[in-house]
């Protein structure tokens, strides 16, 4: 099996740093404003340029002044990528023993910008070597993730972005699996009509995962049964409330 996770937001808390940062920056901004682990739709690639219109929107609910202001400090700091925390502690270490055990090939995609230090990709690969990855694969990409996962030929890419699962869904044969640690209703309806299942937490993917794999040998098919383990078809004991939950919400915003 073929994998690809995205950092930021996926695995890596990116979100809960530049909170810290921009209470910094801002000592007297109200913390509802500042950026949440959880929230979905965001990412640097976002933020790199002022958003287009609200829902790009990328960084809490600050300012595009203020946005700018945050990323120039980041990118400024030597090495800004290495400081960030696991999402879900112990998760990067619970991925790597499957990908040993079970002969998978991963790697890690992400749109991070360059900051001062090493390249983006150096830091990546050394926060995923402090994590215990001995060789990890890191792909700094901008652009469609569909046509990247072709490239790839993946079976699987796991992202914190709708956009970027729906970019895989239209552009490639892989499937993508949705983390959304946010309110399951507002998972954007275009995710549901392209058979896009989702996830609340990178443990339930890889429970999936697991068990994906597991039965693969005495039941073929995988992309079936990963579309029946995420419930988009009969409804399994894990996900029975995640594949249904929203087919009938309006469009769904891409950020909270
Ligand atoms: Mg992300």
């Amino acid at each position: 099996m073929r994998l690809a996770f995205d950092l930021d937001g996926t695995v890596a808390d990116m979100q809960s740093a530049l909170a810290r940062e921009a209470r910094r920056l801002f000592p007297g901004i109200d913390p509802a404003f500042l950026p949440r682990s959880t929230a979905p739709g965001t990412g640097p690639d976002a933020a790199d340029s002022p958003p287009a219109e609200e829902s790009r929107l990328s960084i809490g609910h600050l300012s595009s002044r203020q946005q700018r202001e945050l990323w120039k400090t980041v990118c400024d700091q030597e090495n800004w990528w290495e400081t960030l925390a696991e999402i879900e502690p112990g998760s990067l270490a619970r991925l790597y023993r499957l990908v040993q055990d079970r002969k998978w090939e991963l790697m890690f995609v992400t749109s991070r910008p360059e900051t001062r230090g090493e390249t983006a990709q150096t830091q990546s690969y050394r926060w995923l070597a402090a994590q215990g990855y001995e060789t990890p694969s890191v792909f700094v990409v901008h652009g469609s993730r569909g046509k990247i996962a072709a490239a790839l030929a993946l079976d699987i890419l796991v992202d914190d972005r709708p956009e970027n699962c729906l970019d895989v869904a239209l552009d490639s044969t892989a499937r993508a699996i949705l983390v959304w640690r946010g309110e399951e209703a507002k998972i954007p309806a275009s995710a549901r009509q392209l058979g896009i299942g989702s996830v609340a937490t990178i443990a339930e993917c890889l429970d999936i995962l697991e068990s994906l794999d597991r039965h693969e040998a005495e039941e073929p098919g995988m992309l079936d049964r990963l579309k029946r383990l995420l419930g988009l078809k009969s409804p399994g004991p894990r996900t029975s409330n995640r594949g249904v939950a929203s087919a009938a919400s309006p469009a769904a915003p891409t950020t909270r």
